[in-house]
């Protein structure tokens, strides 16, 4: 039997075409209800003859490091990718994330390819391709940044990036790429827009995964094996008023300390703020007195670490974040100075992740497969889980 290594964990070679399907902001009620509603036969039909479970993200519960998560087996600390945004201590400098000069290992998609695999990755935002890409001898591209091929093979314009028309693109893709191509291995990455904006069980949401189940039934029908999980879930992060219940630490900082004295990084930034505000659960924080206990006791904060409880608990790189780890509560978020987060883009009341109550997320397969007993099943588990673990009858 064909066997393919990537970073210390072994993958049978598929015995079918497998489809990955990454649903950026997926928290599983938003399965739930649309399985509720009848509008998403095909996930319930996953649920009786496949196998449903949910899993552990990583923390910070963010896209990029979650992603990157998936497509090498692996947890932050070793590959590397810990946010979009972090402060640079060689570069004395805050900056993006988002280029493979980052990644500290390789994709197990190009260890596929290596090994003789034709394999696609399609992604919404551009801003994950290249990470996603990295040294691989394959097909990949983005949504965001569809070229006219592209666009003549999907048969679909391409569409704003705040759109939910931007994951449909994704999905179309996959569906022609099984049409023509056949790839043996895909890796499809939707966008958050829709969850960022609309609740589980409400008519937006319900519309979306409905339309994620059309192209899932038509990849099933195309002989695909499809394994479906998240990067991240979603939660309300606002009070009665509709106002975002925002701890606006770097100000909170700065009154205790003065100013300049710490910095706050928010690893949510990115370009594309207009459906956050680059508010997010999660924060990490440079500085040079020891506040930790201070602010754990502040409103709606959930827990703060020190680099190396974060670390450790989180399986993040020591040397990407700063001296402490702040994570909020459920329904509050971590700002820097409040006249820095530009607000106006928020047409409904927020919904963000980030943080450890977001960090449940579902993963399906379209098979059965047997989990082994005890083990913590996480979302970058899904293509072990796929490939090893289908049809594999279930210790007792
Ligand atoms: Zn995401």
């Amino acid at each position: 039997m064909k066997i393919v290594s990537a970073n210390g964990r072994s993958y049978r070679w598929m015995e079918r075409p497998l489809a990955v399907v990454c649903v950026d902001g997926c928290e599983p009620a938003y399965i739930d209800e649309a399985v509720r509603a009848g509008v998403a036969p095909f996930f319930a039909r996953m649920r009786s003859t496949g196998t449903a479970l949910e899993a552990d993200c990583v923390v910070p519960s963010f896209t990029n490091p979650n992603n990157l998560s998936i497509v090498t087996g692996v947890p932050p600390s070793v590959h590397g990718i810990c946010g979009n945004y972090f402060y640079d201590p060689d570069a004395g400098a805050e900056v993006m994330m988002n280029d493979p000069k980052y990644l500290r290992c390789g994709t197990l998609l190009a260890a596929f390819a290596d090994a003789g695999a034709q394999v696609a990755v399609v992604t919404a935002k551009d801003k994950l391709s290249r990470l996603l890409g990295h040294q691989l001898k394959g097909t990949c591209f983005s949504a965001e940044k569809a070229d006219t091929a592209t666009v003549e093979l999907v048969g679909m314009p391409v569409p704003s990036v705040y759109s939910a028309e931007l994951s449909e693109f994704v999905m179309a893709a996959g569906v022609r790429l099984a049409e023509t191509r056949r790839p043996d291995l895909m890796y499809l990455s939707t966008t958050d827009y829709v969850q960022h904006k609309a609740a589980p069980g409400t008519a937006a949401a319900n519309d979306f995964y409905a339309m994620m189940d059309r192209y899932l039934a038509r990849l099933d029908a195309l002989g695909y094996d499809i394994a479906l999980t998240a990067d991240h879930g979603m939660n309300a992060k606002h009070g009665a008023d509709g106002l975002p219940s925002v701890v606006y630490l770097q100000d909170v900082l700065d009154g205790w300390l003065g100013a300049g004295r710490a910095r706050v990084i928010l690893p949510i930034t990115d370009p594309y703020v207009v459906h956050h505000g680059a508010l997010g659960s999660f924060a990490t924080v440079y500085l040079s007195e020891d506040v930790k206990k201070k602010i754990s006791e502040l409103q709606g904060i959930e827990v703060v670490l020190t680099r190396d409880e974060a670390a450790r608990r989180f399986e993040l790189p020591a040397d990407r974040i700063g001296d402490l780890v702040v994570v909020s509560t459920r329904h509050v978020v971590i700002g820097t100075s409040k006249a820095r987060h530009d607000l106006s883009g928020l047409t409904e009341p927020l919904r963000s992740h980030g943080g450890i109550t977001e960090q449940r997320v579902p993963l399906v397969f379209s098979r059965k497969v047997a989990v082994e007993p005890g083990r913590r099943v996480r979302n970058f588990d899904a293509f072990h889980l796929a490939l090893n673990q289908a049809g594999v009858r279930a210790a007792a």
